[in-house]
């Protein structure tokens, strides 16, 4: 049997883990080691006074910036294997889902999360850290985003989530469309039915219905996602 995918975190507030993942059909998952959490405490591998981890920046300006020699001995520290290492930072590429499922399928990953001002530019150069951002919008640490990336490997590993089909039809997934909308009982709610197509048993009307439906949703709220779509699909004509 292959290893099971292991995350192993950097992180200055050891505190915030395991977090969200400790919870649900994730933090069962990790009770029974489908996969692993090892998370290090970035301030244990300081050597300065009071274990300082940061210091002001060259130049001059607001708030402090890690220091690249603690960061660098925390994560000489870890065993990387083979696993991406990963600089948690909003001028990073953005997050996608075939990224995550690149990951998901692989041996795990290594994740900084950064404080404060962010981590020293040499150290991200030096260790050839890969910097991800999670959306753009200027979170106040790594740890969140860091967990957002977990999460959404984990999920994909085969027996975490139970039902294997159902994160094959999801938003982002498959035709790159977002998900059609979703009904479960009562029937008539608040005077609100469900579509009577969906309770009609013809699997081939309920399946034109959906994608209908996920076209509509895609192009009034994701049209970009639409016109990536339509340039994939012609250039795939054009291999
Ligand atoms: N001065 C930085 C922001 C620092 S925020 C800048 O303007 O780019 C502090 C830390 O939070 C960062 O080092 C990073 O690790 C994390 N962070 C903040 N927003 C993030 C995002 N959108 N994606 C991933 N990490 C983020």
């Amino acid at each position: 049997m292959t290893a099971p995918f292991k995350a192993s975190v950097l992180t200055l507030t050891p505190d915030a883990w395991p977090g969200v993942l400790g919870v649900s059909l994730i933090g069962r998952a990790l009770k029974t080691e489908k996969w692993q959490l090892e998370t290090l405490d970035i301030r244990s591998f300081s050597h300065h006074k009071h274990a300082s981890v940061d210091d002001t920046p060259a130049g001059g300006g607001p708030g402090m910036v890690l220091r690249p020699d603690v960061a660098a001995t925390a994560i000489d520290a870890v065993a990387q294997n083979g696993r991406p290492l990963i600089h948690l930072s909003p001028r990073g590429k953005p997050l996608s889902q075939a990224k995550v499922r690149q990951w998901a399928a692989g041996p795990g990953l290594v994740l900084f999360c950064g404080r404060f001002e962010g981590l020293d530019e040499r150290v991200i150069e030096a260790r050839e850290m890969e910097e991800v951002s999670v959306g753009d919008y200027v979170l106040a640490g790594g740890d969140v985003a860091a967990q957002v990336i977990i999460e959404a490997c984990v999920r994909l590993i085969p027996g975490v989530l139970g039902g294997a089909g159902s994160t094959l039809e999801e938003s982002f997934e498959g035709g790159g469309l977002l998900e059609y909308p979703h009904y479960t009982r009562p029937r008539v709610w608040e005077g609100r039915e469900i579509p009577p197509v969906l309770l009609s048993g013809d699997h081939g009307a309920v399946a034109r219905w959906r994608l209908d439906e996920a076209l509509k949703i895609t192009k009034a709220r994701r049209p970009d996602l639409l016109a990536d779509k339509t340039r994939k699909e012609s250039s795939d004509e054009c291999d």
